[in-house]
């Protein structure tokens, strides 16, 4: 049975630490917290968790983009998980959208992402994957990705004034 992890929040060095390569095959170790992380994601209505964020300094990443209350218009995908990913291209094209971080209560913030990137990656039993994201899951893989480089939203952030708390989001921003 999956077990609900802790959330580190920011102040916490594991979240600025950059994360180690995981070797493979995978530990029992390392299998128990890919299955927590999912769990402790979907408790949290997260779309996307890293390995950082529970404390674990791996480079393990889930990207899942579905619809919850914070994200109505994220369309539904199987949750992928990527194993110490790389970014190896990125559109010159940039997109700004409204990003929040289950390590950052209470905060969402209109970041600057690239549309298209091409990620390589390793799946759970270790196949190497490479794969093209666009729209809401390529903004979810940079933030993840970020996150193993001991790298936060509010750093992508080029205007701090875009920052807005989350019941002042809601009530304004989500409304258009
Ligand atoms: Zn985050």
């Amino acid at each position: 049975m999956p077990v609900l992890r802790q959330i580190a929040l920011l102040g916490n060095p594991v979240l600025r630490t950059p994360a180690r390569p995981v070797p493979f095959p995978l530990s029992d170790e390392v299998r128990e917290l890919i299955d927590d992380m999912l769990a402790t994601m979907r408790e949290a209505d997260g779309v996307g968790i890293a390995a950082p964020q529970v404390h674990q300094s791996l480079a393990i990443f889930i990207v899942a983009p579905r619809p919850n209350p914070r994200y109505p218009d994220a369309v539904e995908g199987p949750p992928i998980v990527a194993i110490n990913p790389e970014i190896v291209e990125r559109s010159a094209e940039m997109v700004r959208g409204w990003e929040g971080c289950l390590s950052i209560p209470g905060l969402r913030g209109e970041v600057p992402r690239h549309r298209r990137i091409l990620a390589r990656y390793q799946d759970v039993r270790g196949e190497h994957v490479v794969r093209e994201f666009e729209d809401f899951p390529a903004r979810i893989f940079q933030h993840e990705d970020d996150h193993l480089r001991g790298v936060v939203f509010l750093d992508r952030m080029d205007d701090l004034r875009d920052l807005a708390c989350e019941r002042e989001y809601a009530r304004r921003v989500a409304k258009g």
